[in-house]
Protein backbone atom coordinates (compact mmCIF):
# COMPACT_ATOMS: atom_id res chain seq x y z
CA UNK A 1 0.00 0.00 0.00
CA UNK A 2 1.42 3.51 -1.12
CA UNK A 3 2.09 5.73 2.36
CA UNK A 4 2.56 9.19 1.96
CA UNK A 5 5.46 11.52 3.58
CA UNK A 6 4.91 15.30 3.95
CA UNK A 7 7.16 17.18 1.63
CA UNK A 8 9.22 19.78 3.94
CA UNK A 9 12.56 21.69 2.85
CA UNK A 10 12.66 19.94 -0.37
CA UNK A 11 12.75 16.02 1.17
CA UNK A 12 10.17 13.52 1.51
CA UNK A 13 10.15 13.26 5.56
CA UNK A 14 8.11 9.98 7.25
CA UNK A 15 5.91 10.71 10.50
CA UNK A 16 4.82 8.49 13.34
CA UNK A 17 1.07 8.98 13.23
CA UNK A 18 -0.80 8.01 10.17
CA UNK A 19 -4.58 8.15 8.40
CA UNK A 20 -6.06 6.02 5.92
CA UNK A 21 -7.62 6.82 2.84
CA UNK A 22 -10.25 5.11 0.80
CA UNK A 23 -10.79 4.32 -2.91
CA UNK A 24 -14.20 5.48 -2.97
CA UNK A 25 -15.10 2.65 -6.06
CA UNK A 26 -14.22 -0.08 -3.97
CA UNK A 27 -14.69 1.24 -0.23
CA UNK A 28 -11.15 -0.33 0.66
CA UNK A 29 -8.51 1.72 1.99
CA UNK A 30 -5.90 2.35 -0.68
CA UNK A 31 -3.27 4.31 0.99
CA UNK A 32 -1.83 5.73 4.18
CA UNK A 33 -1.16 9.48 5.20
CA UNK A 34 0.85 11.33 7.78
CA UNK A 35 -1.38 12.56 10.40
CA UNK A 36 0.61 15.84 11.00
CA UNK A 37 0.32 18.62 13.85
CA UNK A 38 1.80 21.61 14.89
CA UNK A 39 5.30 19.80 15.06
CA UNK A 40 5.29 18.96 11.42
CA UNK A 41 3.53 22.60 10.23
CA UNK A 42 6.38 24.38 12.41
CA UNK A 43 8.70 22.11 10.51
CA UNK A 44 7.39 23.47 7.32
CA UNK A 45 6.76 26.84 8.03
CA UNK A 46 10.54 27.63 9.27
CA UNK A 47 11.49 25.77 5.81
CA UNK A 48 9.52 27.93 3.72
CA UNK A 49 10.41 31.02 5.97
CA UNK A 50 14.20 30.27 5.06
CA UNK A 51 13.45 29.76 1.40
CA UNK A 52 11.19 32.99 1.14
CA UNK A 53 14.64 34.93 1.55
CA UNK A 54 16.03 33.76 -1.91
CA UNK A 55 12.38 33.01 -3.63
CA UNK A 56 11.01 36.05 -3.26
CA UNK A 57 14.12 38.15 -4.43
CA UNK A 58 14.42 35.85 -7.65
CA UNK A 59 13.54 37.40 -11.05
CA UNK A 60 10.22 36.91 -12.42
CA UNK A 61 11.91 35.34 -15.51
CA UNK A 62 13.59 32.46 -13.16
CA UNK A 63 10.78 31.51 -11.05
CA UNK A 64 8.48 31.37 -14.59
CA UNK A 65 10.94 28.93 -15.94
CA UNK A 66 11.08 26.38 -12.86
CA UNK A 67 6.99 26.76 -12.81
CA UNK A 68 7.05 26.02 -16.60
CA UNK A 69 8.80 22.91 -15.88
CA UNK A 70 6.56 21.83 -13.23
CA UNK A 71 3.67 22.33 -15.84
CA UNK A 72 5.39 20.01 -18.48
CA UNK A 73 6.07 17.47 -16.12
CA UNK A 74 2.71 17.18 -14.84
CA UNK A 75 1.52 16.82 -18.60
CA UNK A 76 4.16 14.39 -19.20
CA UNK A 77 2.50 11.92 -16.16
CA UNK A 78 -0.59 12.89 -17.23
CA UNK A 79 -1.94 9.06 -17.12
CA UNK A 80 -0.21 8.46 -13.93
CA UNK A 81 -1.56 12.12 -12.23
CA UNK A 82 -5.52 10.95 -14.05
CA UNK A 83 -5.74 7.38 -12.82
CA UNK A 84 -4.35 8.87 -8.79
CA UNK A 85 -7.24 11.31 -8.92
CA UNK A 86 -9.32 8.96 -9.60
CA UNK A 87 -8.62 5.75 -7.61
CA UNK A 88 -8.21 8.84 -4.37
CA UNK A 89 -11.96 10.70 -5.07
CA UNK A 90 -13.87 8.34 -7.18
CA UNK A 91 -14.08 10.56 -10.24
CA UNK A 92 -14.19 8.73 -13.29
CA UNK A 93 -9.95 8.68 -15.41
CA UNK A 94 -11.61 9.68 -18.31
CA UNK A 95 -12.62 13.05 -16.38
CA UNK A 96 -9.96 13.01 -14.66
CA UNK A 97 -7.57 13.04 -17.78
CA UNK A 98 -10.01 15.91 -19.83
CA UNK A 99 -10.44 18.37 -17.03
CA UNK A 100 -8.46 18.06 -13.15
CA UNK A 101 -5.23 17.63 -14.49
CA UNK A 102 -5.24 19.68 -17.96
CA UNK A 103 -6.68 22.22 -15.21
CA UNK A 104 -3.44 21.85 -13.20
CA UNK A 105 -1.41 22.12 -16.12
CA UNK A 106 -2.79 25.20 -17.07
CA UNK A 107 -2.73 27.08 -13.86
CA UNK A 108 0.92 26.19 -13.69
CA UNK A 109 1.65 28.07 -16.91
CA UNK A 110 -0.77 30.52 -16.69
CA UNK A 111 0.43 32.21 -13.60
CA UNK A 112 4.13 31.08 -14.06
CA UNK A 113 3.33 33.33 -18.05
CA UNK A 114 1.12 36.04 -16.02
CA UNK A 115 4.24 36.74 -13.78
CA UNK A 116 6.80 37.86 -16.28
CA UNK A 117 3.98 40.92 -16.79
CA UNK A 118 3.75 43.94 -14.29
CA UNK A 119 0.93 45.21 -12.54
CA UNK A 120 2.66 48.45 -11.40
CA UNK A 121 1.80 51.94 -12.08
CA UNK A 122 2.88 55.34 -12.28
CA UNK A 123 1.55 58.44 -11.56
CA UNK A 124 2.94 62.34 -12.14
CA UNK A 125 1.30 64.68 -9.94
CA UNK A 126 2.40 68.44 -12.04
CA UNK A 127 0.69 70.35 -9.61
CA UNK A 128 2.42 69.42 -6.94
CA UNK A 129 5.43 68.23 -8.71
CA UNK A 130 5.14 64.82 -7.49
CA UNK A 131 6.07 61.13 -8.53
CA UNK A 132 3.83 58.28 -7.32
CA UNK A 133 4.47 54.49 -8.22
CA UNK A 134 3.56 51.40 -6.84
CA UNK A 135 5.87 48.37 -6.23
CA UNK A 136 4.76 45.12 -5.25
CA UNK A 137 7.18 42.55 -2.97
CA UNK A 138 5.45 38.69 -2.25
CA UNK A 139 3.49 38.56 1.50
CA UNK A 140 5.27 36.13 2.94
CA UNK A 141 4.53 32.36 3.74
CA UNK A 142 0.95 31.39 2.50
CA UNK A 143 -0.68 28.77 3.97
CA UNK A 144 -2.60 26.91 1.04
CA UNK A 145 -5.99 24.81 2.37
CA UNK A 146 -7.82 22.83 -0.15
CA UNK A 147 -10.74 20.29 -0.33
CA UNK A 148 -11.40 16.85 -2.01
CA UNK A 149 -13.72 17.91 -4.75
CA UNK A 150 -11.10 18.85 -7.58
CA UNK A 151 -7.76 18.14 -5.54
CA UNK A 152 -4.94 18.78 -7.55
CA UNK A 153 -7.03 21.69 -9.83
CA UNK A 154 -8.04 23.55 -6.64
CA UNK A 155 -4.78 23.06 -4.70
CA UNK A 156 -2.72 24.13 -8.01
CA UNK A 157 -4.86 27.00 -8.18
CA UNK A 158 -3.38 28.41 -5.29
CA UNK A 159 -0.04 27.49 -5.19
CA UNK A 160 1.24 28.02 -8.70
CA UNK A 161 0.21 32.23 -8.46
CA UNK A 162 1.79 31.97 -4.92
CA UNK A 163 4.79 30.88 -6.07
CA UNK A 164 4.90 33.21 -8.88
CA UNK A 165 4.43 36.21 -7.01
CA UNK A 166 7.24 35.40 -4.75
CA UNK A 167 5.51 33.40 -2.19
CA UNK A 168 6.86 30.47 -0.62
CA UNK A 169 4.11 28.07 1.18
CA UNK A 170 2.91 25.11 3.35
CA UNK A 171 0.04 23.39 1.92
CA UNK A 172 -2.44 21.39 3.21
CA UNK A 173 -4.32 18.86 0.86
CA UNK A 174 -7.88 17.48 2.29
CA UNK A 175 -7.29 14.01 4.20
CA UNK A 176 -9.23 12.50 2.08
CA UNK A 177 -7.42 13.08 -1.51
CA UNK A 178 -3.62 13.52 -0.81
CA UNK A 179 -2.24 11.47 -3.39
CA UNK A 180 -2.03 13.57 -6.47
CA UNK A 181 -0.74 16.14 -4.27
CA UNK A 182 2.32 14.09 -3.14
CA UNK A 183 2.90 13.32 -7.06
CA UNK A 184 3.41 17.41 -7.64
CA UNK A 185 5.58 17.04 -4.47
CA UNK A 186 7.89 14.37 -6.67
CA UNK A 187 7.35 16.84 -9.51
CA UNK A 188 8.79 19.32 -8.13
CA UNK A 189 11.86 17.58 -6.72
CA UNK A 190 12.62 16.52 -9.96
CA UNK A 191 12.19 19.81 -11.70
CA UNK A 192 14.70 21.19 -9.10
CA UNK A 193 12.70 23.84 -7.24
CA UNK A 194 14.83 24.96 -4.47
CA UNK A 195 13.87 23.08 -1.01
CA UNK A 196 11.29 24.79 1.34
CA UNK A 197 9.98 26.58 -1.44
CA UNK A 198 6.78 24.53 -1.67
CA UNK A 199 6.14 22.33 1.41
CA UNK A 200 3.24 19.56 2.05
CA UNK A 201 1.87 18.82 5.29
CA UNK A 202 -0.96 15.96 4.90
CA UNK A 203 -3.45 15.63 7.64
CA UNK A 204 -6.82 16.56 9.53
CA UNK A 205 -7.79 19.98 9.20
CA UNK A 206 -8.65 20.56 13.22
CA UNK A 207 -4.84 19.54 13.44
CA UNK A 208 -2.71 20.03 10.17
CA UNK A 209 -5.11 22.75 8.80
CA UNK A 210 -5.45 25.32 11.90
CA UNK A 211 -1.69 24.66 13.20
CA UNK A 212 -0.87 26.45 9.86
CA UNK A 213 -3.88 29.07 10.15
CA UNK A 214 -2.61 29.98 13.69
CA UNK A 215 1.27 30.29 13.13
CA UNK A 216 2.21 33.79 13.77
CA UNK A 217 4.67 33.54 10.90
CA UNK A 218 2.39 32.49 7.98
CA UNK A 219 0.32 36.11 7.45
CA UNK A 220 -1.79 34.92 4.22
CA UNK A 221 -4.31 32.03 3.90
CA UNK A 222 -5.77 30.72 1.27
CA UNK A 223 -8.77 28.20 1.62
CA UNK A 224 -11.34 26.62 -0.33
CA UNK A 225 -13.71 24.64 1.00
CA UNK A 226 -17.13 24.89 3.25
CA UNK A 227 -18.62 27.91 4.79
CA UNK A 228 -18.06 26.32 8.24
CA UNK A 229 -14.24 25.85 8.18
CA UNK A 230 -14.44 29.28 6.33
CA UNK A 231 -16.32 30.25 9.21
CA UNK A 232 -13.90 28.86 11.56
CA UNK A 233 -10.85 30.17 9.93
CA UNK A 234 -11.90 33.57 10.32
CA UNK A 235 -12.04 33.57 13.82
CA UNK A 236 -8.90 31.57 14.44
CA UNK A 237 -6.79 34.07 12.33
CA UNK A 238 -9.02 37.22 13.15
CA UNK A 239 -6.19 37.87 16.10
CA UNK A 240 -3.19 38.47 13.70
CA UNK A 241 -5.18 39.81 11.05
CA UNK A 242 -4.41 37.92 8.56
CA UNK A 243 -4.85 38.42 4.68
CA UNK A 244 -7.88 35.77 3.94
CA UNK A 245 -9.06 34.47 0.62
CA UNK A 246 -12.33 31.91 1.05
CA UNK A 247 -13.93 30.23 -1.65
CA UNK A 248 -16.69 28.58 0.11
CA UNK A 249 -20.13 27.01 -0.39
CA UNK A 250 -22.45 26.76 -3.27
CA UNK A 251 -26.59 26.37 -3.97
CA UNK A 252 -26.68 27.77 -7.53
CA UNK A 253 -29.74 28.07 -9.48
CA UNK A 254 -29.95 27.90 -13.14
CA UNK A 255 -33.08 30.04 -14.41
CA UNK A 256 -34.83 28.70 -18.14
CA UNK A 257 -36.61 31.00 -19.37
CA UNK A 258 -39.59 29.94 -22.21
CA UNK A 259 -37.45 30.83 -25.35
CA UNK A 260 -34.18 29.03 -24.61
CA UNK A 261 -32.72 27.06 -26.84
CA UNK A 262 -33.56 23.42 -25.29
CA UNK A 263 -31.37 21.90 -27.12
CA UNK A 264 -28.29 23.00 -25.71
CA UNK A 265 -29.48 24.03 -22.63
CA UNK A 266 -30.97 20.76 -21.38
CA UNK A 267 -27.17 18.76 -22.13
CA UNK A 268 -25.26 21.88 -20.22
CA UNK A 269 -27.71 21.20 -16.99
CA UNK A 270 -27.42 17.64 -16.59
CA UNK A 271 -23.68 18.02 -16.95
CA UNK A 272 -23.73 21.07 -14.33
CA UNK A 273 -25.96 18.91 -12.20
CA UNK A 274 -24.28 15.93 -12.75
CA UNK A 275 -20.62 16.10 -13.64
CA UNK A 276 -17.83 14.98 -11.16
CA UNK A 277 -21.15 12.74 -9.20
CA UNK A 278 -22.37 16.87 -8.65
CA UNK A 279 -19.17 17.31 -5.98
CA UNK A 280 -18.44 20.57 -7.54
CA UNK A 281 -19.07 23.86 -5.80
CA UNK A 282 -20.58 24.98 -9.23
CA UNK A 283 -23.23 22.54 -9.47
CA UNK A 284 -26.41 23.69 -10.72
CA UNK A 285 -28.80 22.31 -7.62
CA UNK A 286 -31.89 24.57 -7.87
CA UNK A 287 -33.36 24.74 -11.42
CA UNK A 288 -36.30 26.81 -11.96
CA UNK A 289 -38.10 26.71 -15.87
CA UNK A 290 -40.91 29.10 -16.88
CA UNK A 291 -44.21 27.46 -16.66
CA UNK A 292 -45.08 27.69 -20.30
CA UNK A 293 -42.13 24.90 -21.13
CA UNK A 294 -42.06 23.20 -17.60
CA UNK A 295 -42.64 20.24 -18.79
CA UNK A 296 -41.23 20.19 -22.19
CA UNK A 297 -38.21 21.03 -20.29
CA UNK A 298 -38.69 18.19 -17.74
CA UNK A 299 -39.12 15.25 -19.81
CA UNK A 300 -36.02 15.69 -22.08
CA UNK A 301 -33.97 16.82 -18.72
CA UNK A 302 -35.04 13.43 -17.09
CA UNK A 303 -34.74 11.59 -20.34
CA UNK A 304 -31.16 12.35 -20.56
CA UNK A 305 -30.53 12.04 -16.96
CA UNK A 306 -31.65 8.34 -16.83
CA UNK A 307 -29.62 7.90 -19.62
CA UNK A 308 -26.47 8.49 -17.42
CA UNK A 309 -23.92 5.99 -16.49
CA UNK A 310 -22.77 5.41 -13.33
CA UNK A 311 -19.73 2.89 -12.24
CA UNK A 312 -16.54 1.77 -12.05
CA UNK A 313 -14.44 4.74 -12.81
CA UNK A 314 -12.15 3.83 -15.16
CA UNK A 315 -14.68 2.88 -17.57
CA UNK A 316 -15.21 5.24 -20.23
CA UNK A 317 -18.37 4.64 -20.47
CA UNK A 318 -19.39 5.83 -16.98
CA UNK A 319 -19.94 9.52 -16.64
CA UNK A 320 -20.21 8.92 -12.85
CA UNK A 321 -18.23 7.43 -10.67
CA UNK A 322 -18.36 7.35 -7.37
CA UNK A 323 -18.87 9.79 -4.41
CA UNK A 324 -16.13 10.46 -2.05
CA UNK A 325 -16.74 8.87 1.12
CA UNK A 326 -19.27 6.79 2.39
CA UNK A 327 -20.00 9.51 5.13
CA UNK A 328 -20.55 12.05 2.34
CA UNK A 329 -22.75 8.89 0.72
CA UNK A 330 -24.98 9.28 3.85
CA UNK A 331 -25.34 12.77 3.93
CA UNK A 332 -26.26 12.72 -0.10
CA UNK A 333 -28.85 10.58 0.84
CA UNK A 334 -30.31 11.49 3.65
CA UNK A 335 -31.04 15.20 1.62
CA UNK A 336 -33.34 12.19 -1.15
CA UNK A 337 -35.00 11.06 1.88
CA UNK A 338 -35.81 14.62 3.48
CA UNK A 339 -37.70 15.29 -0.32
CA UNK A 340 -39.51 12.12 0.37
CA UNK A 341 -40.46 12.94 3.52
CA UNK A 342 -41.95 16.28 2.46
CA UNK A 343 -44.25 14.62 -0.17
CA UNK A 344 -41.63 15.61 -3.12
CA UNK A 345 -41.67 14.02 -6.27
CA UNK A 346 -38.77 11.96 -6.99
CA UNK A 347 -38.76 11.73 -10.47
CA UNK A 348 -35.73 9.41 -11.16
CA UNK A 349 -32.49 8.09 -9.05
CA UNK A 350 -34.46 5.19 -7.49
CA UNK A 351 -33.56 2.50 -9.92
CA UNK A 352 -30.96 -0.10 -8.47
CA UNK A 353 -27.29 -0.07 -9.84
CA UNK A 354 -25.82 -2.75 -11.54
CA UNK A 355 -22.12 -2.13 -10.26
CA UNK A 356 -19.52 -5.13 -11.00
CA UNK A 357 -18.80 -7.38 -7.69
CA UNK A 358 -15.53 -5.29 -7.17
CA UNK A 359 -17.45 -2.01 -6.94
CA UNK A 360 -20.07 -3.55 -4.70
CA UNK A 361 -18.95 -2.20 -1.59
CA UNK A 362 -18.33 1.36 -3.45
CA UNK A 363 -19.82 4.30 -2.66
CA UNK A 364 -22.26 5.19 -5.82
CA UNK A 365 -25.65 6.95 -6.40
CA UNK A 366 -27.93 7.32 -9.76
CA UNK A 367 -28.65 11.29 -10.62
CA UNK A 368 -31.52 12.36 -9.23
CA UNK A 369 -34.41 14.74 -9.65
CA UNK A 370 -36.81 16.19 -7.46
CA UNK A 371 -39.94 17.99 -7.95
CA UNK A 372 -42.85 19.44 -6.27
CA UNK A 373 -40.87 20.60 -3.65
CA UNK A 374 -41.28 24.11 -1.17
CA UNK A 375 -38.92 26.92 -1.58
CA UNK A 376 -38.52 26.59 2.20
CA UNK A 377 -37.48 23.21 1.89
CA UNK A 378 -33.66 22.45 3.55
CA UNK A 379 -33.06 20.81 0.19
CA UNK A 380 -33.45 24.20 -1.70
CA UNK A 381 -31.15 26.03 0.88
CA UNK A 382 -28.60 23.65 1.60
CA UNK A 383 -25.71 22.48 -0.24
CA UNK A 384 -26.09 18.85 -0.79
CA UNK A 385 -23.19 18.57 -3.20
CA UNK A 386 -24.11 15.35 -4.55
CA UNK A 387 -26.10 14.11 -7.73
CA UNK A 388 -29.27 15.40 -7.00
CA UNK A 389 -31.16 18.26 -8.65
CA UNK A 390 -34.74 20.13 -7.83
CA UNK A 391 -36.39 21.52 -11.09
CA UNK A 392 -39.76 23.76 -10.17
CA UNK A 393 -41.19 26.28 -12.16
CA UNK A 394 -41.96 29.93 -12.16
CA UNK A 395 -44.21 32.55 -14.01
CA UNK A 396 -42.31 35.96 -14.44
CA UNK A 397 -38.88 37.25 -14.44
CA UNK A 398 -38.98 39.29 -11.27
CA UNK A 399 -40.06 36.13 -9.34
CA UNK A 400 -37.31 33.97 -11.01
CA UNK A 401 -34.47 36.85 -9.83
CA UNK A 402 -36.30 36.60 -6.31
CA UNK A 403 -36.27 32.79 -5.24
CA UNK A 404 -32.79 32.03 -7.17
CA UNK A 405 -31.36 35.08 -4.95
CA UNK A 406 -33.44 33.34 -1.83
CA UNK A 407 -30.65 31.76 -0.34
CA UNK A 408 -27.42 32.51 2.13
CA UNK A 409 -25.27 31.54 -0.56
CA UNK A 410 -23.78 33.30 -3.46
CA UNK A 411 -21.30 31.58 -5.77
CA UNK A 412 -22.85 31.23 -9.42
CA UNK A 413 -25.94 31.14 -11.26
CA UNK A 414 -26.61 30.28 -14.97
CA UNK A 415 -29.62 31.72 -17.03
CA UNK A 416 -30.84 30.38 -20.15
CA UNK A 417 -32.59 33.08 -22.45
CA UNK A 418 -32.13 33.75 -26.56
CA UNK A 419 -33.26 37.26 -25.75
CA UNK A 420 -30.26 39.16 -24.69
CA UNK A 421 -32.15 42.10 -22.96
CA UNK A 422 -33.43 39.42 -20.49
CA UNK A 423 -30.22 37.54 -20.18
CA UNK A 424 -28.42 40.75 -19.24
CA UNK A 425 -31.09 41.69 -17.07
CA UNK A 426 -31.26 38.97 -14.90
CA UNK A 427 -27.27 38.56 -15.01
CA UNK A 428 -26.96 42.05 -13.51
CA UNK A 429 -29.96 40.98 -10.41
CA UNK A 430 -28.16 37.80 -9.81
CA UNK A 431 -26.38 38.04 -6.17
CA UNK A 432 -23.67 35.41 -7.20
CA UNK A 433 -19.92 36.06 -8.11
CA UNK A 434 -19.91 34.46 -11.82
CA UNK A 435 -23.46 34.27 -13.93
CA UNK A 436 -23.08 32.04 -16.99
CA UNK A 437 -25.55 33.01 -20.13
CA UNK A 438 -26.20 29.89 -22.29
CA UNK A 439 -23.31 28.27 -20.91
CA UNK A 440 -21.56 26.94 -17.77
CA UNK A 441 -18.09 26.31 -16.32
CA UNK A 442 -16.81 28.17 -18.98
CA UNK A 443 -13.67 28.89 -17.16
CA UNK A 444 -10.93 31.35 -18.36
CA UNK A 445 -8.31 32.34 -15.28
CA UNK A 446 -8.13 36.36 -16.63
CA UNK A 447 -11.19 36.66 -15.30
CA UNK A 448 -12.07 37.06 -11.54
CA UNK A 449 -13.78 34.07 -9.67
CA UNK A 450 -15.00 34.15 -6.29
CA UNK A 451 -18.01 34.05 -3.86
CA UNK A 452 -20.63 36.60 -2.61
CA UNK A 453 -22.71 36.37 0.45
CA UNK A 454 -21.66 33.05 2.53
CA UNK A 455 -20.13 31.77 -0.72
CA UNK A 456 -16.53 33.60 0.22
CA UNK A 457 -14.83 36.59 0.58
CA UNK A 458 -12.13 37.78 -2.57
CA UNK A 459 -11.61 36.31 -5.96
CA UNK A 460 -9.02 34.27 -7.60
CA UNK A 461 -7.88 34.70 -11.58
CA UNK A 462 -5.09 36.68 -12.92
CA UNK A 463 -5.50 40.20 -11.55
CA UNK A 464 -6.80 39.23 -7.96
CA UNK A 465 -4.64 36.18 -7.24
CA UNK A 466 -1.26 38.15 -8.19
CA UNK A 467 -2.49 41.02 -6.06
CA UNK A 468 -3.62 38.62 -3.14
CA UNK A 469 -0.03 36.80 -3.01
CA UNK A 470 1.75 40.44 -3.03
CA UNK A 471 1.68 43.57 -1.26
CA UNK A 472 1.51 47.49 -3.23
CA UNK A 473 3.56 49.94 -1.31
CA UNK A 474 2.91 53.47 -2.77
CA UNK A 475 6.01 55.42 -3.04
CA UNK A 476 5.76 59.44 -3.66
CA UNK A 477 8.61 61.17 -4.37
CA UNK A 478 8.76 65.51 -4.47
CA UNK A 479 10.45 66.46 -7.59
P1 LIG B 1 -13.99 21.22 4.28
O1 LIG B 1 -14.26 22.64 4.64
O2 LIG B 1 -14.48 20.17 5.16
O3 LIG B 1 -12.42 20.98 4.13
C1 LIG B 1 -11.62 21.75 3.26
C2 LIG B 1 -10.19 21.71 3.76
O4 LIG B 1 -10.12 22.38 5.02
C3 LIG B 1 -9.65 20.30 3.99
O5 LIG B 1 -8.29 20.26 3.63
C4 LIG B 1 -9.80 20.15 5.51
O6 LIG B 1 -8.91 19.22 6.08
C5 LIG B 1 -9.48 21.55 5.97
N1 LIG B 1 -10.00 21.91 7.30
C6 LIG B 1 -11.06 21.38 7.96
N2 LIG B 1 -11.18 21.96 9.18
C7 LIG B 1 -10.20 22.88 9.28
C8 LIG B 1 -9.81 23.81 10.29
N3 LIG B 1 -10.46 23.90 11.45
N4 LIG B 1 -8.75 24.62 10.06
C9 LIG B 1 -8.09 24.55 8.88
N5 LIG B 1 -8.39 23.67 7.89
C10 LIG B 1 -9.44 22.86 8.08
O7 LIG B 1 -14.54 21.08 2.79
P2 LIG B 1 -14.58 19.76 1.91
O8 LIG B 1 -15.66 18.90 2.45
O9 LIG B 1 -13.20 19.23 1.74
O10 LIG B 1 -15.02 20.37 0.49
C11 LIG B 1 -16.34 20.58 0.13
C12 LIG B 1 -16.70 22.05 0.29
O11 LIG B 1 -15.80 22.85 -0.47
C13 LIG B 1 -18.08 22.35 -0.28
O12 LIG B 1 -18.75 23.21 0.61
C14 LIG B 1 -17.77 23.07 -1.59
O13 LIG B 1 -18.76 23.96 -2.03
C15 LIG B 1 -16.53 23.81 -1.22
N6 LIG B 1 -15.80 24.20 -2.42
C16 LIG B 1 -15.79 25.52 -2.78
C17 LIG B 1 -15.15 25.91 -3.95
C18 LIG B 1 -15.14 27.35 -4.39
O14 LIG B 1 -14.35 27.68 -5.27
N7 LIG B 1 -15.95 28.21 -3.83
C19 LIG B 1 -14.49 24.95 -4.73
C20 LIG B 1 -14.52 23.61 -4.32
C21 LIG B 1 -15.17 23.25 -3.16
Amino acid sequence: MEQLENFIDGGFVACDRHLESYNPATGEVHLQLPDSGEEEVEKAVQAALRAFKTWSKMSPKQRSSLLLKIADAIEERLEEFAEAESRDQGKPVWLAKKVDIPRAVHNFRFFGTAILHTLDTSTILSEVQATNYTCRSPVGVAGLISPWNLPIYLLSFKVAPALAAGCTVVCKPSEMTSWTAHLMAKVMKDVGLPPGVCNIVYGTGPRAGEAIVKHPSVPIISFTGSTAVGQRIQSVSAPFVKRLSLELGGKNAGIVFKDADLDKCVSTMVRSSFINQGEVCLTTSRIYVQEDIFQNFLDRFVKMTKEIKVGDPNDPDNMLGALVSKEHMAKVKGYIDLARSEGCRIVCGDEDLNLPQHNRNGYFLRPTVVCDVSDESRLMKEEVFGPVTCVVPFKTEEEAIRRANDVEYGLCACVWSENSGTTHRVAQAMEVGTVWVNCWLVRDLNVPFGGVKMSGVGREGLKDSLEFYTEVKTVCIKH
